[in-house]
């Protein structure tokens, strides 16, 4: 498992899919992360679950990484209707997976790529609070994610927290734009 982190890892020193704006609720001040796309992450990816294919993981208060699949869901529907800090995306009724408190702030049952990465910002200002302390504690509760009881406190906050305040300007790589308006 150390080698798969370490691969990843490794990836992270390429050029980043793109910038986001993203803060917690508690935060004054906007923070530019660099959100990193890797195919290891894309949902068909061969690498085993729960690390890899079809999610995202923040390594740190200024770094994301998700799959390119993701990533281009995230163009897709920043390029419909964009993000900024004045109307940041936040997840519906504060929870991805409750799809009784979702409907009932007036979202969808499924939340939308930018929700999730509103959750991921979430998470970077765990990251920027807790410094060290977060990876082992953050990487270890994500997989108990949201619920009721004190594991699942990281996902739940940053699930209540997390804002996306959208991507920033000539931030995006191309070739991901590119699969964002042809498809
Ligand atoms: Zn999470």
């Amino acid at each position: 498992m150390f080698n798969l982190f370490a691969a990843e890892v490794a990836r992270l020193w390429g050029r980043p899919a793109f910038r986001v704006w993203g803060k917690a609720r508690p935060e004054k001040k906007w923070h530019e992360v660099s959100v990193h796309a890797t195919s290891t992450r894309d949902l068909d990816s061969p690498w085993p679950r729960p690390f890899f294919a079809g999610t995202a993981i923040t390594w740190a208060g200024n770094v994301i990484a998700l799959g390119e699949d993701f990533a281009v869901g995230v163009l897709k529907e920043q390029i419909a209707a964009p993000a900024s800090r004045d109307h940041p995306v936040e997840v519906f009724g504060g929870r991805l997976r409750s799809v009784e408190r979702r409907l009932a702030a007036g979202g969808s049952s499924f939340p939308s790529w930018s929700e999730v990465l509103a959750h991921e910002c979430g998470h970077t200002w765990q990251a920027r609070r807790y410094g060290w302390l977060y990876l082992p504690g953050g990487a270890i509760f994500t997989l108990f994610r949201e619920g009721e009881g004190w594991v699942h406190h990281f996902e739940n906050q940053a699930s209540a927290e997390g804002l996306f305040g959208g991507i920033v300007t000539g931030s995006v790589r191309r070739d991901l734009m590119k699969r964002a308006m042809d498809d």
